[in-house]
C-alpha cells in the first residue's frame, strides 16, 4: 500500500513531508503552552513539563530525519461553534489512533505528535505512577516548541482551511528508509 492510499484512509486531509534538520523548536511556543489555554499543561506524560525540555523534545525528534505533518479540516457551524471544535479535536485524536495502530507494524520505529493532550487512557498515571504505554502516548506539536503555522508553511500545507471550518495538526518523525514498506 502507497503512503498516500493509507493517509487517505485514514480521513487525513492535507499532508507534507519536512527534513527534522529544518524544523525550529521554540521556546516562546513552549511558553504558550504553558499559559495552558488547552488546560492540559502538567495533566500527563505527554505534556509540558513532563515531556522534557524544548532541547529535549528537539532531540527526541532530530533522532529521525523527516518529519510527516498531516491535517484534518473539520466543519463548524459558524466561527463560534466550540462545541464543534472539541467534537473535532476528540475526532482528531481518534485518526491519529487508527493511523498509529496502521504504521506501527509498517514503520517499526517512528514517533508520533499530535493535538493537544495524550488522551489514551482514561486517566493519565501523571505524576503519580509511570506512564503506561510510554511507546503509544502522544505529545502534542505545541508541547514540543514547534509553531504549528510555520511548519505547516513548510510542509506545503494550509495551516487555515477557509470559514467555519477548524483544521487539527499532527506528525510522524521517522527514518526515511522506512518509507521503503510503503513502494509497490
Ligand atoms: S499513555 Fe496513558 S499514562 Fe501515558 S501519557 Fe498517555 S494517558 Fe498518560
Amino acid at each position: 500500500m502507497r503512503l498516500q492510499e493509507l493517509l487517505d484512509q485514514a480521513g487525513v486531509f492535507q499532508s507534507g513531508l519536512v527534513d527534522t534538520a529544518g524544523m525550529r523548536f521554540e521556546q516562546a511556543v513552549r511558553d504558550m503552552c504553558a499559559v495552558n489555554t488547552c488546560q492540559k499543561y502538567n495533566t500527563s506524560w505527554a505534556c509540558p513539563p513532563a515531556v522534557g525540555t524544548v532541547e529535549e523534545c528537539r532531540a527526541r525528534i532530530q533522532q529521525y530525519e523527516k518529519f510527516l505533518l498531516f491535517s484534518v479540516k473539520y466543519d463548524l457551524e459558524d466561527s463560534f461553534d466550540y462545541e464543534g471544535m472539541m467534537a473535532g479535536a476528540s475526532a482528531f485524536k481518534e485518526t491519529c489512533r487508527a493511523l498509529d495502530n496502521k504504521l506501527r507494524p509498517l514503520l517499526g520505529n517512528y514517533l508520533m505528535l499530535s493535538n493537544e493532550g495524550c488522551g489514551l487512557c482514561k486517566e493519565c498515571t501523571y505524576p503519580d505512577a509511570p506512564c503506561r504505554f510510554p511507546d503509544r502516548s502522544h505529545g502534542s506539536l505545541e508541547g514540543y516548541g514547534l509553531f504549528v503555522s510555520k511548519l505547516a508553511k513548510q510542509a506545503g500545507m494550509n495551516y487555515i482551511n477557509g470559514a467555519n471550518t477548524v483544521t487539527y495538526f499532527g506528525g510522524v518523525a521517522f527514518h526515511p528508509e522506512a518509507l521503503a514498506v510503503f513502494e509497490d
